[in-house]
């Protein structure tokens, strides 16, 4: 590795990590060195393969477009495996080393191994328990089940317990109450609710920072592990014999080991054989898509969790018309009720059909580049002249580029319009911007949602 090589990458890898959280940026990009960087080609040097194929997978838009706006560079990207040393200064925010996937039992939580405060970054959700799961044919078995895991955990022949379905139909719900229901009965002490991808990052996590004890203690010490969305895990060699090695561990000392898939475990792909016939050693279930009753019944449930007293036949109207998930059905009722609130109309089926047939933005005033600008300038507190200015810096930037993005998602106006608005711009002053946005909201979940925020401020 060359120094301007290295100098070079390094400007890209602080543009990066302005742009993503830096959890993923500790884990992902700061053991990357550069063996090569010109502008025709880059080679990036990782520790493991696994490196390589994750950044692969999920970032290799964001180092294209970020190499893209630093140098204007387009190089062929390619990664090399082996010893890789820190080049970056070490990470600015320096909480509890490994704080995620954490015992979600505070009693259990290991006091020695973790100094402060231990934040699981996936809590329980309260809202995802047994007692408010609408049980029919369609999830029967597999709420019988989790409920049976929940009251002996490790003690009943599902070990593990597999529920697999489609979108939106309970899986989270399920895994997450029978989590809910080991700790408040004590059927378990160390519950660890995790998705499959924060498993393959802590886990790496701990290889980078020499802290792979820590990952031990939780997941392996575990009495209850709930990994959810297997189908996303990385299937490389190394990352499947951590998971088996888990796996046994676990299994070996009647620990309960519950797993969500969205497709049989038979159907899943890349995954070793000797871990997709673990899968099946226990119990394997279906969540199907529910039943009209059924369907019905999880309406007037959720409605009563929001406080809204629905009528039976409002509800039959709404089931009968959305059929294909419950995260749907539970979004046209939420759209529903906040109609009767904001639009003071009567909660009647008349109402219903009028918020399903009509999109919710033909019943708000049009949007224009100059409503989003007024908007943007007061959420992100920047005057409205600098928003539309030439100051650089970055804050008002970013507000800038936002508000450019939203002026071209929501109002569809030409590129050129857009521009003249924003100060005089050129249309290509508004692609940049908009292409940072998307790359940015892809990189960051917290931003995305800072971006939806606003979005709903203008929407209305
Ligand atoms: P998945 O993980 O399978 O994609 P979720 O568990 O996130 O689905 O469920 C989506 C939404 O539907 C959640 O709000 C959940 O509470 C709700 N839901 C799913 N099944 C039921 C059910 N049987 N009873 C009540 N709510 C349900
Ligand atoms: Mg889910």
């Amino acid at each position: 590795m060359d120094e301007r090589s290295s100098n070079l990458w390094n400007r890209c890898l602080h543009a990066i990590q302005e742009k993503i959280q830096d959890q993923s940026f500790e884990t992902w990009f700061a053991p990357i060195t550069a063996q090569q960087f010109t502008s025709e080609e880059a080679i990036l040097k990782v520790p493991e393969r696994i490196y390589a194929d994750w950044l692969e997978q999920n970032y290799i838009g964001l180092i294209k477009t970020t190499i893209q706006e630093v140098f204007t560079w387009n190089p062929r990207i390619s990664f090399t495996v082996g010893d890789t040393h820190q080049q970056m200064a070490p990470p600015v925010t320096q909480g509890p080393e490994f704080m995620h996937g954490a015992p979600l039992d505070s009693v259990s939580a290991a006091p020695s191994l973790h100094p402060g405060p231990v934040q699981p970054v996936f809590p329980l959700n309260p809202r995802y328990r047994f007692d408010n799961f609408v049980v029919g044919d369609s999830n029967e078995v597999s709420f019988s089940a989790a409920k049976a895991t929940a009251e002996l955990p490790g003690q009943t022949a599902f070990n593990p317990l597999v529920l697999y379905s489609g979108v939106g139909l309970g899986k989270t719900h399920l895994l997450q109450a029978i989590g809910a229901y080991c700790i408040e009965m004590g059927t378990a002490q160390r519950v660890v609710y995790v998705t499959a991808q924060q498993f393959l990052t802590d886990y790496l996590e701990g290889i980078n920072r020499g802290t792979t004890s820590n990952f031990y203690q939780t997941y392996r010490q575990a009495d209850v592990l709930l990994v959810d969305d297997i189908q996303y895990y990385v299937k490389t060699e190394g990352c499947q014999r951590e998971f088996i090695h888990t796996f046994n561990a676990l299994f070996q000392a009647d620990k309960q080991i519950i797993i969500s898939s969205d497709r049989p475990p038979s159907h899943l792909k890349g995954f070793e054989d000797r871990l997709i016939s673990r899968f099946q050693w226990g119990l394997v279930t279906n969540i199907e898509a529910p039943d009209l009753p059924t369907r019905v019944a999880i309406l007037m449930q959720k409605a009563e969790e929001m406080g809204v007293s629905l009528s039976h036949e409002i509800a039959s109207f709404l089931a009968e018309q959305i059929n294909t998930n419950i995260r749907e059905l539970e979004g046209a009722l939420k759209r529903l009720i906040a109609f009767t609130k904001l639009q003071r109309y009567p909660l009647t089926i008349e109402t219903a059909r009028k918020t399903l047939l009509s999109p919710p933005q033909k019943t708000k005033p049009t949007i224009t580049i100059e409503g989003i600008q007024k908007a943007a300038a007061h959420f992100f507190e920047i005057p409205l002249d600098k928003l539309v200015g030439t100051t650089r810096k970055q804050d008002v930037a970013t507000a800038r580029h936002v508000s450019m993005y939203l002026s071209k998602s929501l109002t569809g106006a030409p590129l050129k319009t857009i521009g003249l608005q924003f100060g005089n711009r050129d249309h290509s002053t508004v692609i940049h911007a908009c292409r940072r946005i998307e790359s940015k909201i892809s990189a960051d979940p917290e931003f995305e949602h800072l971006v939806s925020e606003l979005q709903d401020h203008i929407v209305g």
